[in-house]
């Protein structure tokens, strides 16, 4: 029903204070390029935001830091860790990095089945710590499902996204090398990373003895900038601490990219610390007229009117605000006419791993480290189900000279680290899976019925888990 219980004060300015020709939910990877396109077509758009302001090169308190100017290393201290025992398992997150993401106790939400919920809550979203990698699909991806006869069928094809892919890359600029592989279809692609000595050999051992192919990863970063990542002033070092957020814009982030283009138009206004609380239903005109807002600090309510309203909140808050949003003719949610909002939640699994050392190649180097890695494009059930399991995955994978650490001496000190640290140490090499996971309907999300948040918002309830799911010839 309604949502009767906010007190909104929305029209102090009035109402045509509060419009816009667009308004766009979430600052994210998606939400900056949202703004980008609507305000590029000359609509006076609204950037709506839960966290707090980004801006380029000043808020990145860790870009320049060395390892010894953080006070633990970039560990994590214990008790940060005991505070923060879900965001801590994210990727990267670090003493350098971890300002970046969501703290667990600011940001509950009920786990039915244990589910790490990843979140990045500032204008950027999850584009200043995500992996970069920016592959793109191919026509197999789209045809798997209709052909073994999981999921749901993909209402497009490759053909149909191809030139959207080209029209992202040129200009968030996507590093890769050209190699016609058919499960990773080529782009409009930047100067590839070369592969090191080992990569290069295990690239040609995977050629020679399983034909299948170890090739040079695809990442978002601005290795070899065209005119228009020029314009955006962006450039890539290659230093490698991508996520501390790069004060060159080396990799793509709203915050580097897509915003500040936006704002370049005259027509986009973010506003920061906007928790979104649903979208208003307009029961006589038929139609989505706006949203309510809730100031994160204040906890006032406020209403925003727009004819466009784009919802990039990320996937799962996008599904709370639309579960959220009910109205008499939406009483599950908005457009939620079928009971499918929040289901068949799938993701990836990066469950199999593997690293091991390389002896040889001990008079080979490489002079600076590389923010990307290899990768083995997917070679499950391409064409044939060639396994007793559903999907495919591809592997990530790289070979580095080993650090102190990896070698066992970490704590020489004086004479014998000075020595340690001017001989490199062996060559190691790593592979991690990325697995494709298969929408199911009990993979879901939920409101809670009694627990919100501090704006009195639901509290999201997520059950979703892993079943692996097997073909019995
Ligand atoms: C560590 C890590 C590494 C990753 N690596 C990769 C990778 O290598 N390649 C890849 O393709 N993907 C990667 N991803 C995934 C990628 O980051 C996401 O798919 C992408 O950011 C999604 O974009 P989005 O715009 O939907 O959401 P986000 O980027 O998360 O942006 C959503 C925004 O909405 C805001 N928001 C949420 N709720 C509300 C609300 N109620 N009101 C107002 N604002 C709200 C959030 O604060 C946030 O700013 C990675 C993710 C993580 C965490």
């Amino acid at each position: 029903m309604p949502d009767d219980s906010l007190k909104v004060n929305s029209n102090a300015k009035g109402r045509d204070a509060n419009s816009y020709d667009a308004i766009v939910i979430g600052s994210g990877i998606s939400g900056g390029w949202a703004a980008k396109e609507l305000c590029e077509k000359g609509m006076k758009t609204l950037v709506l935001e839960r966290g707090r302001n980004i801006e380029h090169i000043k808020d990145y308190p860790t870009m320049n830091k060395a390892p010894w100017e953080f006070k633990n290393r970039r560990a994590m201290t214990k008790e940060i860790l005991k505070e923060n025992p879900l965001i801590s398992k994210a990727a990267g997150y670090a003493e350098d990095t971890a300002h970046f993401f969501v703290k667990d106790k600011d940001h509950p939400y009920v786990q039915e089945k244990p589910f790490d919920w990843i979140r990045g809550y500032q204008v950027g979203g999850k584009s200043l710590i995500w992996g970069r990698a920016c592959a793109r699909w191919a026509e197999t991806d789209f045809t798997a499902p209709a052909r073994y006869g999981y999921g749901i069928d993909w209402p497009i094809r490759y053909n149909d996204i191809a030139p959207w892919y080209s029209h992202v890359e040129r200009f968030i600029g996507v590093c890769g090398v050209k190699e016609g592989i058919e499960t990773m279809p080529d782009g409009e692609f930047l100067e590839g990373y070369e592969l090191n000595c080992v990569e290069q050999h295990l690239k040609d051992v995977l050629w020679e003895k399983f034909k299948r192919y170890y090739a040079s990863g695809r990442w978002a970063q601005v290795t070899d900038p065209n005119e228009i990542q020029k314009k955006q002033g962006r450039y890539c070092l290659n230093r490698n601490l991508c996520m501390r957020g790069c004060p060159f814009g080396g990799y793509f982030s709203s915050v580097t990219s897509t915003l500040p283009w936006a704002k370049e138009t005259g027509n986009l206004t973010v506003q920061p610390f906007s928790v979104v609380h649903s979208v208003i239903y307009d029961d006589k005109k038929a139609k989505a007229t706006g949203v309510r807002v809730i100031d994160a600090n204040t906890k006032k309510a406020t209403e925003y009117f727009a004819d466009i309203i784009f919802v990039n909140a990320s996937a799962l808050n996008s599904n709370l605000i639309l579960l959220n949003s009910t109205s008499n003719r939406f009483p599950n949610g908005l457009g939620n006419d079928n009971g499918l909002l929040g289901k068949y939640i799938c993701h990836h699994n990066y469950r199999a791993g593997c690293g091991g050392t390389f002896e040889g190649y001990r008079d080979k180097y490489y002079k600076v480290g590389k923010p990307a890695e290899c990768i083995i494009p997917n070679f499950r059930n391409v064409h044939n189900q060639d396994t007793d399991f559903v999907g495919g995955y591809v592997i990530f994978s790289g070979a580095y000279r080993e650090k102190l650490s990896e070698r066992g001496l970490s704590s020489t000190i004086g004479a014998d680290f000075k020595k340690a640290v001017s001989e490199p140490g062996g060559w190691g090499a790593y592979m991690y899976m990325q697995g494709e996971t298969i929408p199911k309907e009990r993979n879901h999300v939920r409101l809670s019925r009694d627990q919100t948040d501090q704006w009195g918002i639901p509290l999201l309830i997520t059950s979703v888990d892993y079943v692996i799911m097997t073909i019995r010839w």
